[in-house]
């Protein structure tokens, strides 16, 4: 607990008490009858003013500091018109004879408004202190070498290049990779996933991941400010500032909702009273019309169960950007996959390198190509070949072609037929089944090298699962046709379009996404395909981790590298939208009811003071339900 929490449960606790002491002693001795006459009301009155204040101070200044303003119609000034009401009429009645009552329901307006508000906080940051602590990996500090001396220094200052020693024990602080030692790491803040994993010289380790058994020596490869831990929690923290349809329409309903329900009440005051003269009875159910109708119920609990929903998808390693995600992936119905490293592990084996006597020359062509990239492709061609190469070449990405590399003397073509065909180079179409990789020189083809990648084992239940939720499923690729088939058929994917370049699938996209008129979801590793993720209703990425291209363009980060992931998300957004509607619902039959009921005079405040925080609290308690497994 906070100590302003602290500091408010404490004033409800007084307020309460003294309260209850004047409630009980009035039913005793009837307190208006201390003094004769016309100020009869003076005593009570004045008791239940000091409670009223100690509880109501802060509303009343709210309230006047927006009427102020000219923003009149809120929760505050519906209290206050309330209130101030029911004071009047209960002095009202002592001055002409009539027994008082009226104090203790103002007072308990107030009173029970501040129990409820004290709930909603409480929730509300307990709910944020679950998501930051789930997310505990802010490091402190970093270890820095310079020369033989360690230093304690703040993260921040560590440039890319200097070296940081990690002991068993402490976070890693910034991302980097691995130059002396070896250790296993703890990677479950940021990936939910329980298993370890072991890293040597010459890996990479991601910053938020806490060293487990020794001592490493680590190059620091990005600054503080890029590194995953930044783009992570900055992710988490902006979460709550993208609002959800539904949060959005409870403020434009709230807004709305108010003037109706105060003009309402004024008619209710007025008319009846004119037409039967019986202006006590009308007034005191117009205060207790006005008591229930707040919409605290709804304005506080809708941005809670959304909170939540991103709270628990967040536990389980899936970052949701904001709540207007979490409301449109529950409603999404088309599912775009990108296929290489998404739906397929990206982990080629080479199956045949042809001609086979030039084997050697072929792979260390492809690899003076290919040594830079983070494609799949090029890092599984790079993993076979351990000697040494030249390094004077420019190279360049022609995504979804291959790659070009150029020094003054030598031009070396890697890639597939569309590669081939735009330098014009002669080349037989290969019959294997696979992706091919032509390796040119000059102008002439030398040779090609045939890799097979894996479908993932998760991709089958994913894609089941959304066959039979009976979504449409459909994978782009720019793999050739004969690979895009074998893939399609196997996990059983309807929709399939090959040979597609970066633009070609983004256009693709953009059609699914015109005809679409749920939300269309794209899920892709990051890599190229940074433009998709961006124009898709929700774009997901896989393995955010590493990856800040694929964090800063998706809207749904999969930190555990999981397919599966989609479908614990999916029905966290399910269920998250489920109870919102449900708080929705609640709020608007039970409010109406008593609204009628008091309009009928059936009930009195003290039912429309526990209808309002009743509800309230009610729909905090179901907003907690996502929580729940
Ligand atoms: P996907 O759509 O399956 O993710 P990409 O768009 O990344 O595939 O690549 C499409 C095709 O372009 C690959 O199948 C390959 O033929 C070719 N290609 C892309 N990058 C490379 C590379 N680095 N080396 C060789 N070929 C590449
Ligand atoms: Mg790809």
């Amino acid at each position: 607990m906070t100590s302003k929490q602290k500091k408010n449960l404490m004033r409800i606790i007084v307020a309460l008490t003294l309260f209850i002491i004047i409630f009980v002693v009035d039913k005793f001795i009837n307190l208006a009858s201390v003094f004769n006459g016309a100020l009869n009301w003076l005593l009570p009155f004045s008791l239940y003013l000091a409670v009223y204040i100690i509880i109501g101070y802060d509303v009343i200044y709210k309230a006047l500091i927006n009427i102020k303003n000219g923003q009149i119609f809120d929760e505050c000034f519906l209290m206050l018109v309330a209130t101030i009401g029911a004071f009047s009429l209960a002095i009202y009645r002592g001055v002409n004879g009539l027994q008082i009552e009226g104090f203790d329901e103002a007072c308990a307006v107030l009173l029970f408004y501040q129990i409820g508000e004290f709930f909603q906080n409480y929730a509300v940051s307990k709910s944020r202190k679950s998501i930051s602590a789930l997310m505990d990996i802010r490091p402190d500090y970093a270890n820095l070498r310079f020369q033989n001396k360690i230093q304690t220094v703040d993260p921040e200052v560590v440039q890319i290049d200097d070296i940081i020693v990690i002991n068993p024990g402490e976070k890693v602080p910034l991302d980097g990779i691995v130059v002396k030692g070896e250790t296993t790491l703890d990677t479950k803040s940021l990936t939910g996933e329980a298993k370890p994993s072991c890293v040597v010289v010459g890996d990479s380790v991601i910053s938020g991941t806490i060293n487990l058994s020794s001592t490493i020596e680590v190059k620091v490869t990005r600054q503080f400010y890029n590194s995953t831990v930044s783009k992570v929690l900055e992710l988490v923290e902006n979460a709550s500032s993208k609002k959800a349809p539904s949060e959005k329409f409870i403020t434009k309903f709230a807004r709305y909702y108010t003037p109706i329900v105060v003009f309402l009440a004024i008619f209710l005051a007025i008319v009846p009273s004119i037409i039967t003269g019986n202006w006590n009875i009308w007034i005191y159910r117009a205060l207790s019309f006005l008591v229930v109708s707040c919409p605290c119920a709804l304005v506080i609990s809708i941005p809670l169960t959304f909170f939540s929903g991103i709270g628990v998808a967040s536990k389980k390693g899936i970052l949701i950007k904001g709540s207007n995600y979490l409301e449109k992936f529950s409603k999404a119905d088309t599912f775009v996959f990108d296929k290489t490293g998404t739906l397929t592990k990206g982990n080629f084996v080479i199956t045949k390198i042809y001609p086979e006597e030039k084997s050697e020359e072929i792979l260390r062509l492809a690899v003076i190509a290919e040594h830079d990239l983070s494609h799949p492709i090029a890092k599984s061609i790079c993993a076979k070949y351990q000697k040494d190469f030249p390094k004077n070449y420019l190279m360049t990405d022609l995504q979804g072609l291959g790659i070009v590399a150029k020094n003054e003397k030598d031009i070396i073509l890697c890639g597939n037929e569309k590669l081939m065909k735009k330098y014009h180079i002669n080349y037989e179409r290969c019959q294997e089944s696979g992706t091919i990789v032509y390796v040119a020189q000059n102008n002439k083809l030398i040779g090609y090298i045939v890799i097979n990648d894996e479908i993932k084992e998760e991709s089958y239940v994913l894609i089941n699962y959304l066959n039979n939720i009976k979504a449409k499923v459909i994978m782009l690729t720019g793999d050739n046709e004969v690979t895009a088939k074998h893939v399609a058929e196997e996990l059983r994917i309807p929709n399939y379009q090959a040979s597609l370049l970066p633009q070609n699938k983004y256009t693709y996209l953009s059609n699914v996404i015109k005809n679409n008129h749920r939300a269309v979801c794209f899920v892709g590793d990051g890599i190229n395909d940074a433009p998709s993720l961006m124009i898709s209703d929700i774009g997901i990425s896989m393995g955010g981790i590493g990856s800040d291209a694929a964090i800063e363009a998706s809207d749904i980060v999969l930190m555990k590298d999981d397919l599966k992931s989609i479908i614990e998300a999916r029905k966290i957004a399910k269920k998250t939208m489920k109870i919102v509607l449900e708080n929705i619902w609640l709020a608007i039959v039970i409010k109406v009811l008593i609204l009628i009921l008091s309009a009928l005079g059936i009930t009195n405040m003290w039912v429309a003071v526990f209808g309002d925080v009743g509800v309230t609290i009610l729909a905090i308690l179901n907003s907690l339900r996502v929580f729940l497994e």
